[in-house]
């Protein structure tokens, strides 16, 4: 509830005096729980936008390589806790897809295979082609999901409720939205996952006809 941290925040430093340094710490904390809340309200206002059939989508004929690689260093710039391993080749791999929805799709899945390994360790990416399609797999050594929760996972506002996710915290949105995303391209996600020793997210998109 970022909301309810923010105007908790601003009631404390307007009633109360504080030396800068501890200021400061509240107003990084302030400044976390806006980028929180605007992910939050962007997110929802996607699904509304998609579940409303008003999502436009550019397609064209983009490389999936160079997208991977660079949401890849993206996320590997600031974490030190994980090891990124990337399997994507040389050679480009063609789809018929919206840049910036998959971009959208490749951040939210790596994002959870970040907080949902609070451990750190490996997070694997990996692409090839299979028949018509390319497919695009995301691992990670975390947590894990038991399996009579899969069922559930793609539903909007779904998140497993237990110690450790409530402390990782989330909305419950980005996996929905990576669903809608993925199928509107003609595409399929999935997901293979063990309890307490990891998961791996895949999607499938059509390869782009020459
Ligand atoms: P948001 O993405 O909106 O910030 P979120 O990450 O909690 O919030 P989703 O991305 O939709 O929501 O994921 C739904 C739930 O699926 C998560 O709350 C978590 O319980 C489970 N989950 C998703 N990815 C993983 C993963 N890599 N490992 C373990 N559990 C996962
Ligand atoms: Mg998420």
């Amino acid at each position: 509830t970022p909301l309810a941290s923010l105007r908790g925040f601003a009631e404390l430093m307007l009633t109360r005096e504080f030396p800068p340094a501890q200021q400061r710490q509240y107003l990084t904390i302030m400044e976390k729980e806006t980028i929180r809340l605007s992910t939050l309200i962007n997110d929802f206002l996607d699904l509304q936008r998609i579940e409303s059939g008003h999502q436009t989508y550019h397609l064209e004929s983009i490389d999936l390589v160079p997208l991977l690689n660079q949401v890849l260093a993206l996320f590997s710039f600031d974490k030190t806790k994980h090891t990124f391993h990337s399997n994507v080749p040389k050679f480009p791999l063609l789809v018929r897809a919206d840049a910036d929805r998959i971009q959208q799709v490749l951040a939210n899945l790596l994002s959870n295979a970040v907080k949902f390994s609070p451990n750190g360790r490996t997070i694997k990416v990996e692409a090839a082609q299979r028949e018509e399609f390319i497919v695009v797999k995301i691992s990670d050594e975390g947590i894990g999901i038991a399996s009579e929760m899969v069922p559930q996972l793609f539903r909007k506002f779904f998140r497993v409720d237990n110690a450790t996710t409530r402390k990782i915290g989330g909305t419950g949105l980005g996996l929905a939205l990576v669903k809608q995303i993925i199928e509107a391209h003609g595409g399929q996600v999935w997901v293979e996952s063990t309890q307490g020793e990891g998961s791996t997210f895949s999607f499938s998109l059509p390869v782009a006809s020459a």
